[in-house]
């Protein structure tokens, strides 16, 4: 069992496996983002999606609520003076603040069912809050929203398989940390008949390759990845922990091996822990 785990700085971590989404929206053709006026940034969050906004888009009142949530959020800093500025791409906020702020029914439900799309949810609405407040200057890039005080915690020996692509949060130490290395999320092929391009996502790191050529009546099925600095092709920094339970001051003694578990850390995310942190 594979598991990508992200985790954040109060030790809670969400687990996002390669979730096929549960939107019946229509399928749009590959490597051409449709954006949306109301959400300018829609395809940086939802391209491996491939889905179409529409005002009754499931996801719309999430987002527009979301949307509402994170200009309080810049509100609230700028009265602070600690000003959140456009170029800001981590922004971590309070679960409990979230869910009585957004006045969603099901948020819970959805967050631990469906992550992928509610975290993509959070880091559109958050950059259409900063577009509304400063225009223009916002750079197109995805934005992570981490959350904080997520007090749903999984114990280790509950964490099975159908758990999986589940948003969870666990308690333990860390007992382990390895060496930062480079995971790449997509890359820019190229096809040797024709030279047209195409990018294809690689999930997990797991090398994927494209399967036709998107050329004009081309039939060619050899492609080699693009090698030029220019190319579509994007790494992330990666980082693996290892988390180790604490057990209950009962079981102490008893000699028990505590149980672990290895998690992923992507972008942001990485380098913050050191072992001995809980
Ligand atoms: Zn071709």
């Amino acid at each position: 069992m594979k598991r990508s785990n992200h985790q954040s700085q109060d030790g809670s971590a969400a687990s996002s496996v390669n979730i096929s989404g549960v939107s019946s929206a229509k399928r749009r053709p590959p490597n051409r983002p449709i954006d949306v006026v109301r959400f300018p940034h829609w395809s940086v969050y939802f391209d491996g999606a491939s889905e179409i906004y529409s005002d009754d888009h499931e996801l719309a009142p999430a987002i527009n609520a979301f949307t509402t949530y994170f200009f309080t959020i810049i509100d609230k800093y700028a009265t602070e003076k600690k000003p959140i500025k456009p170029s800001l791409r981590v922004i971590a906020i309070s679960y409990a603040d979230l869910q009585s702020q957004c006045q969603l029914q099901d948020l819970s439900e959805r967050l631990k069912l469906d992550p992928e799309s509610v975290l993509a949810s959070l880091g559109l609405a958050f950059s259409n809050a900063l577009i509304e407040k400063f225009g223009d200057v916002v750079k197109r890039l995805k934005r992570h929203v981490r959350i904080l005080g997520h007090d749903q915690i999984t114990p280790l020996k509950d964490l099975k398989s159908n758990l999986m692509g589940r948003f969870i949060t666990i308690r333990g130490t860390i007992v382990r940390v390895s060496s930062i290395k480079p995971i790449v999320t997509r890359i820019s092929f190229s096809c040797t008949s024709c030279s047209a391009t195409q990018v294809i996502l690689q999930i997990d790191g797991k090398y994927k390759t494209p399967t036709s050529c998107p050329g004009d009546g081309c039939r060619g099925r050899t492609f080699v990845p693009e090698r030029s600095g220019l190319s579509d092709t994007k790494t992330v920094d990666w980082q693996r922990i290892r988390v180790q339970e604490k057990l209950p001051e009962d079981q102490k003694d008893s000699g028990r091996i505590p149980r672990t578990v290895e998690c992923e850390l992507t972008e942001d995310l990485v380098d913050l822990i050191v072992p001995g942190d809980v």
